[in-house]
């Protein structure tokens, strides 16, 4: 069975003529068996966060915005399939349920809450998709992936169970295919054990295919964004970032795990493990061949940048100016853990220890509470870490001009800093 996995995201079904656009993509694929994994419609899922910030924050009627979310879905429904009226109940009954968990006081925690109302934007996304390959003639199937992918209950971050999730995967996909060409599912959600809606992280529908591509040993996994390909560098930063044709899944993995934001970071791995070739298309130009990640080997890339904003440096002493020992770094190490921050640069000196962190506010925060009782901490927010793979002197002048270099490590292939922008420094007077 000849089977490939495609991966829209939500630009890719922004509006009904981005839909469309999709749909003859798919339809002119030809491909045997086609899994279909879908995101939620352009910023649909920042608008259902806003919702969920509204019921708990009780300021202002979450309502509002959950009713704009229905309208533009509505809208779209109308233009794809204007006298489906069986389709469009379907579409306009998946918020019933969230609905009535807004009218409700509830003591559910945020993060569970959250999962609740949030998901339903990948449901809404796919059926829409799914009863407008129908209107196409397409033998397709909407199927709910909460049915096949298992996770944990750590809501908002959810773990998935591979084992199990592979074999409903398998067994379900396999009757599926029998009878149809095409699968859409949704992509960022699953289910735990007792079958809440889980999510697997924000932008973590690319992660979801990728699970798709792994579980059933896909010959390609697709992915369609609004860029040509993985370029040299972030094109909405860098005018001239170039377009790679051929990259290893060792370099993809590096450049998204340090913030190029073309892929999540878990897609690359799964596809790995089972050597299945991972291409990074234009769904504006579907003819064109795109980036292709495998395990192709090179040594000529050119230098790759990938800026990560949103950092924070943490400054860790002891408070009697001992050396940062071995049982320190376990400490502070546990702690790291327990507040799930992400770290992404360290290194230690004799007597401070300082880590460059993804700022989540509250993480952090939390983190230095806890820290603070043993040991002096400093905090310094608002900076960039500023990765350049296959650098040469030139690039890392030319990017490090206009900022102050707080920390930097050099590898043979990476050169790595924490930077601030020049503009954010106070003048002295
Ligand atoms: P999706 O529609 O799947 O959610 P995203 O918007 O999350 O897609 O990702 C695509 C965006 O990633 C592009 O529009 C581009 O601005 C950004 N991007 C960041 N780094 C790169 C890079 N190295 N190559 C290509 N695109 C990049
Ligand atoms: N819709 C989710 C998000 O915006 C997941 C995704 O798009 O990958 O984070
Ligand atoms: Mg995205």
């Amino acid at each position: 069975m000849a089977l490939e996995v495609y991966k829209f995201g939500g630009a890719s079904v922004k509006d009904a003529l981005a839909v469309k656009n999709v749909g003859e993509i798919i339809h002119s694929s030809g491909i045997e068996n086609l899994l279909v994994v879908v995101s939620a419609t352009g910023k649909t899922t920042n608008a259902l966060q806003q919702v969920v910030k509204d019921y708990f924050g009780k300021e202002n009627d979450p309502f509002v915005t959950l009713n704009e979310i229905k309208k533009s879905h509505l809208e779209m429904c109308l233009s794809l399939f204007p006298d489906n009226k069986e389709a469009l109940e379907d579409v306009l009954d998946s918020f019933v349920e969230i609905e009535w968990m807004l009218e409700e006081d509830s003591d559910d925690s945020f993060d569970y809450f959250y999962d609740q109302v949030v998901s339903v934007g990948e449901i809404v996304s796919s059926k829409i998709l799914e009863h407008f390959l129908k209107t196409l003639g397409l033998k397709s199937f909407w199927l709910d992936v909460r049915d096949v992918i298992l996770t944990d209950n750590t809501f908002r971050e959810a773990k998935v169970d591979w084992k199990e999730t592979e074999d409903r995967i398998s067994i379900k996909c396999k009757d599926l295919f029998e009878a149809n060409q095409i699968v859409v599912t949704q992509g960022f959600i699953g289910s735990s054990s007792e079958n809440f809606t889980t999510t697997l992280g924000r932008e973590g529908s690319d992660f979801s295919a990728a699970i798709f591509a792994y579980c059933l040993s896909a010959k390609a996994l697709t992915i369609w964004k609004d860029v040509p390909g993985v370029l040299t560098a972030d094109p909405r930063l860098f005018e001239n970032a170039s377009k790679l044709d051929r990259l290893s899944y060792r370099e993809a993995i590096e450049m998204t795990y340090y913030g190029a934001k073309v892929i999540h970071p878990k897609t690359i791995k799964p596809v790995q493990n089972k050597s299945i070739a991972l291409h990074v298309k234009s769904f504006v130009e579907p003819d064109k061949p795109g980036t292709l990640i495998d395990e192709h080997t090179t040594e000529s890339y050119p230098p790759i940048v990938v800026f990560e904003h949103n950092q924070s440096l943490l400054r860790i002493a002891t408070k009697d100016f001992s050396f940062v020992a071995e049982d320190h770094l376990s400490q502070i190490f546990d702690l790291i853990a327990r507040f799930r921050v992400k770290v992404k640069m360290m290194k230690n000196t004799a007597v401070s220890f300082i880590l460059s962190v993804d700022h989540d506010e509250t993480k952090v925060e939390a983190l230095m509470t806890e820290l603070q009782q043993f040991f002096n901490v400093s905090l310094e927010t608002g900076l960039e870490l500023l990765t350049i793979r296959h650098y040469n002197e030139d690039t890392i002048k030319s990017l490090t001009s206009s900022r102050v270099i707080l920390f930097e490590e050099r590898l043979p292939n990476t050169i790595q800093m924490v930077v601030k922008p020049i503009a954010t420094l106070k003048l002295k007077d």
